[in-house]
């Protein structure tokens, strides 16, 4: 893992112990958002975003235009709901078997499954109405739209993403190759996909 800020040049030796956002030695840039696996280990975000897809929401989603795609998989998602709170992040495909998760593995869950459909997504972690939160930013032709799954029953197209941004207040975000985080935490962009106020930090693939 090496610094975000190309012009820096640091190397994050060792990285924290106790999750969240690691930093660079050297500038103080973000890094990686680091989580608490069900495997007993801390792992950036991206690294849980394996490509999981099952059977029934593959099935589905075959052979459907790109917006009904969206449509299946966001409601398969929200069918398997039911909140199950514990303190470490279980992998997409748990969530999916044992129908239950927190706010960040139904996230995790769609974020992959949208983007073993070729999909543009990312898992955003920050607060909703002042409390932590987790969702799903997409984008597609062009547009962004906000996914998420605590807030009812999938419509017919998910909410544009800055008819929700009053409410949502970006942390940090990440795809399955880098981790997202705005330039102003203080102001996170509204959009997640606006990429001139967000800083990029790639992360190398898992060993
Ligand atoms: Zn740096």
């Amino acid at each position: 893992m090496i610094c975000p800020d190309s012009s820096c040049g640091g190397v994050p030796e060792t990285i924290r112990s106790d999750g969240g956002i690691s930093h660079c030695p050297t500038c103080g840039a973000p890094c990686a958002f680091l989580l608490h696996t069900e495997a007993g280990w801390l792992e950036p975000g991206p690294a849980l975003l394996r490509g999981f897809i099952p059977d029934g929401a593959s099935a589905l989603a075959r052979g459907r235009k790109p917006d009904g795609e969206v449509v299946v998989l966001w409601f398969q998602t929200y069918r398997r709901l039911r909140e199950i709170m514990d303190s470490s992040v279980r992998f997409p495909e748990t969530t999916w078997r044992q129908r239950g998760g927190d706010a960040l593995e139904h996230a995790l869950l769609l974020a992959d499954l949208l983007l073993s459909q070729g999909h543009r997504a990312r898992v955003v972690c920050g607060q909703r109405h002042g409390k932590p939160h987790a969702w799903v930013s997409l984008e597609h032709d062009g547009r962004e739209y906000l996914l998420d799954l605590l807030d009812g029953r999938p419509a017919r197209f998910p909410p544009r993403a800055e008819v929700l941004a009053p409410h949502y207040r970006a942390t940090v975000a990440f795809d399955r190759t880098a981790c997202y985080f705005p330039r102003d935490p203080g102001n996170p962009p509204a959009r997640c996909f606006d990429a001139t106020g967000w800083r990029e930090a790639v992360i190398p693939p898992q060993p």
